[in-house]
């Protein structure tokens, strides 16, 4: 199973921002898109950060739990994770990355394989055998324990531009894990295909702001 990151909604626009920036002057009627244009231009130069907190994002995604307790440690976003006491599917673990393969031996391979299915088949037969538990919930939160952190889950987060760019910048960088750095990117292909917002992301990316 592979990471993956959807896109389930946005909120503002370039002129969102530029009218917010507005509201310090009160001077709010009659802008050009040239206006827009240049105040957006002015703000991202300038580093006005907090104008860009009028633009929001919902993403979707699923990656494995030790990725997602790195995306949580980011305060400035709203989550909602799946839960092991409701018994949520954990059935999946992230394939081996390819970079990984060649650097260990089949045994050991095999080996990693088996102890993260294990782990993911004890937790389900647990969930199952003591489903009519009167306690099945503190059951399941303890037996949880057993899965892997390499399982798959899923994450919703809600998180404003300004802070999106300080997850960008340091979880798409080269010191942060691949894995994380594939859902900093995955995140960024969909932002740059939102044509609400492409001034602003065409001046992070002239400014240097975000670096793709
Ligand atoms: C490569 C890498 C390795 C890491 N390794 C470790 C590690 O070994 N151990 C570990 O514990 N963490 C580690 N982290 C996590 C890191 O320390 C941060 O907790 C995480 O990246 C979130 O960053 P943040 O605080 O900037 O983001 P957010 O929590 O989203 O905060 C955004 C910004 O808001 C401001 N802010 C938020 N909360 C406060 C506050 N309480 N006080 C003042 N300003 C605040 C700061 O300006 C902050 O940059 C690592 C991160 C990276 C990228």
């Amino acid at each position: 199973m592979q990471i993956n990151v959807e896109l389930l909604s946005n909120f503002g626009s370039d002129a969102d921002v530029a009218y917010a920036a507005w509201a310090s002057s009160g001077k709010q009627e009659n802008r050009s898109p040239k206006d827009i244009e240049r105040l957006l231009n002015k703000i991202i130069k300038d580093g006005h950060d907090s104008c860009l907190e009028h633009i929001v994002f919902r993403f979707r995604i699923e990656a494995p739990l030790y990725i997602i307790q790195q995306i949580n440690r980011h305060r400035l976003a709203s989550y909602n994770q799946a839960s092991g006491r409701y018994g949520y599917e954990f059935n999946k673990f992230l394939d081996i990355p390819s970079d990984i393969e060649p650097l260990i031996n089949e045994k050991d391979l095999q080996e990693y394989n088996s102890i993260c299915q294990q782990g993911m088949d004890f937790y389900k037969n647990m969930a199952e055998k003591y489903k009519r538990h009167p306690k099945q919930k503190r059951i399941n939160e303890v037996l949880r324990g057993a899965l892997p952190t390499a399982t798959m889950s899923a994450l919703v987060m809600t998180m404003n531009l300004r802070s999106w760019i300080n997850f960008y910048k340091q979880r798409a960088d080269s010191h942060a894990q691949p894995e994380i750095q594939t859902v900093a990117v995955q995140m960024r292909k969909k932002i740059a295909e939102l044509p609400e917002i492409k001034t602003i992301y065409k001046k992070l990316l002239d400014y240097g702001k975000i670096v793709p």
